[in-house]
């Protein structure tokens, strides 16, 4: 049988996998993207304009199949009827964890993976991350630093599009971005209380999100209708389907091709590297082979590591990767859910206008010029200011009838602002927590399966603790009244950060990937998405993401010129 054969093969079509296929192709070399899931048309499944008399359930979803279907993903809070069909099925997508330690983990399989449904907040890394391991000893140092990584940073804000303000943080840099959003009365009055007790210390400002707030790269701004999850219909936030993965379509030597399920990397003990990829079709089941010069996996931090475990051969027995016994290891993802909200009193003649897809967003302050008695690294926070309203859907618990009762319900009622601060904290790299092969459990297509063990330890719950702490001191000072701490730390997974157990590193005896996301042991495969992370900081991951994939693309395409692979 006759192969097909690439310059590249890039498994997953999601960040990730967008951005390696449009640099690669866009630098010239043919590209194959094998995606597990379907294919995916914006015009007939995004749904950001269906209203709810058009869905089955009016939004509320269909609780028998989510129960049967989706126990894990309907924990996640966009997992919702309209956005449900984005999630995997986890009958036909298995994992195990031990008993008493649970990992929610949540997964997009079609076109554009969880890029579709991702909360597209996106914040920069500092050398206060890239430094922290060595500094404080957990999990191994990184072969990088800021310098290496800020020009891509510029690279793929300044192509995504991303919105927010500039702070001129160090810990926090400033990239290109679009205008910021608009905050509300409650969310400025909030900043203006927090800067006048902690000056420029701590600084609330508004979440520098991937949603366009003025027309950018032939994509129109976002006219805030708020339910990004169920997919953009004018393309107003970064995802791979309407960005990257068009233009790597453009350049004619892209194919993508769905219902490909990639079960491991082919290694050639006589040529010394990977030569493709072994694949199920998805749909007929039927084993396929494709050959490449060099693999980008990019299949998401955990399904890239389960390839790697699966693509065993006599010189890699424990898998591509795994001979130094760090491959499967330092699983991260944040802690969250843990923090305080407060009333604001006044600006009852104020409501919000719109939907505005964003929230608030205060940088990390412990840890960055002190030590703190109590914990390592941080936490930033999330949340926003708010205005419970009541609309027509009161009437259902309301008594009355006739004309009258029904023109009072279209007027909604409204309560009283309230603001909250959600801690997002670092989780240590701890070789503890890992992922390994089940060899009891396969998955719909035949292919084993990962064992996920995994549990959060004193220092994130110490920065938990802290988070509500912190967060209840900032908005009494601030003037909130009635104002409540929360501890809902949600199990590891849930955050959707999930990262590591491939990371990067100086040595191959204490990493899996090199500085430009090669593998140490088949320098013709890449490792670009969240497996890659060799510490988690607190900021959410996916533009780091972006970055480390554009710049392995360049690398790997210099790479490929001078022969070297
Ligand atoms: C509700 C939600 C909110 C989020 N909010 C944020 C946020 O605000 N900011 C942030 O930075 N991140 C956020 N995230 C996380 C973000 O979505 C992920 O970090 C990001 O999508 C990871 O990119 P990726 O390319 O690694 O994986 P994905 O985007 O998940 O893409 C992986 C792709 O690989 C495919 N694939 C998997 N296995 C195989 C296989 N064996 N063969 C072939 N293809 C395969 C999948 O089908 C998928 O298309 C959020 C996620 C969710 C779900
Ligand atoms: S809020 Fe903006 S980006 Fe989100 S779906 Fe609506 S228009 Fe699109």
């Amino acid at each position: 049988m006759r192969r097909e054969t690439y310059d590249a093969i890039v498994i997953g079509s999601g960040i990730s996998g967008g951005w390696a296929a449009k640099e690669l192709s866009e630098k010239g070399l043919s590209v194959l993207v094998l995606e597990a899931g379907r294919t995916l048309d914006p015009a007939r499944d995004y749904l950001m304009n269906a209203p709810a008399f058009e869905m089955d359930f009016r939004y509320l979803g269909d609780i028998k199949r989510l129960n049967a279907r989706q126990a894990v993903q309907k924990k996640c809070y966009a997992c919702d009827e309209g956005a449900a069909q984005f999630f995997v099925d986890d009958i036909d997508n298995p994992y195990t964890t031990p008993e008493g330690k649970p990992f929610d983990w949540i997964r997009g399989r079609q076109l554009g993976g969880k890029s579709i449904m991702w909360g597209r907040q996106c914040y920069r890394w500092s050398d206060l991350d890239f430094e922290a391991n060595l500094k404080d000893g957990h999990g191994a140092d990184w072969p990088i630093r800021y310098r290496d990584i800020a020009s891509w940073y510029d690279y793929v804000e300044g192509y995504a599009g991303i919105s927010g303000e500039k702070l001129g943080l160090a810990h926090l840099p400033d990239g290109p971005f679009l205008p910021p959003m608009e905050m509300s009365c409650s969310e400025m009055f909030v900043r203006d209380g927090i800067a006048k007790k902690y000056g420029k210390a701590r600084v609330l400002t508004v979440g520098r999100v991937a949603n366009l707030s003025a027309a950018h790269n032939g994509r129109a701004a976002c006219h805030y209708c708020g339910d990004c999850h169920r997919g953009c219909t004018t393309a107003a936030y970064f995802n791979s389907v309407q960005t990257t993965l068009v233009d790597a379509l453009a350049t004619g030597r892209c194919r993508i091709r769905p219902f490909s399920v990639v079960r491991s990397l082919a290694w050639d003990d006589a040529k010394g590297k990977v030569t493709g990829v072994q694949v199920v079709d998805g749909q007929t089941m039927q084993a396929l082979d494709f050959q490449a010069r060099i693999i980008f996996v990019c299949a998401s931090a955990l399904e890239s590591t389960r390839i790697l475990l699966n693509s065993k051969s006599r010189a890699h027995p424990n898998g591509l990767g795994g001979n130094s016994d760090v491959l499967g290891r330092n699983l991260m993802d944040h802690t969250m859910q843990s923090g305080a909200s407060g009333n604001v009193a006044g600006f009852e003649d104020k409501k919000t206008f719109g939907n505005r897809p964003n929230g608030i967003y205060l940088p990390r302050f412990r840890n960055v010029t002190d030590q703190h008695p109590d914990f390592l690294r941080g936490y930033a926070y999330q949340g926003g200011g708010y205005r419970a309203s009541e609309g027509w859907g009161r009437g259902v618990t309301t008594e009355g009838f006739g004309a009258d009762f029904k023109r009072a319900l279209k007027v909604p009622q409204y309560g009283g602002w309230r603001m909250s601060l959600g801690g997002f904290g670092e989780c240590l790299p701890n070789p503890e927590n890992r992922v390994t092969i089940d060899p009891q459990v396969v998955d719909k297509w035949g292919i084993p399966v990962l064992r996920i063990d995994m549990q959060w330890r004193d220092n994130e719950r110490a920065i938990m603790k802290d988070a509500q702490v912190a967060a209840a001191e900032m908005l009494e000072a601030a003037g909130c009244t009635n104002v409540k701490t929360y501890d809902n730390m949600t199990p590891p997974g849930l955050t959707i950060h999930e990262m590591g157990t491939a990371r990067m590193g100086k040595e191959s005896k204490t990493s899996v990937l090199n500085k430009w996301n090669q593998v140490w042991e088949a320098k013709n495969v890449f490792v670009t998405d969240g497996a890659a992370m060799a510490s988690s900081a607190c900021q959410n991951p996916s533009i780091t993401y972006m970055a480390l994939t554009a710049r392995a693309a360049d690398y790997a395409v210099r790479a490929l010129q001078r022969k070297e692979l």
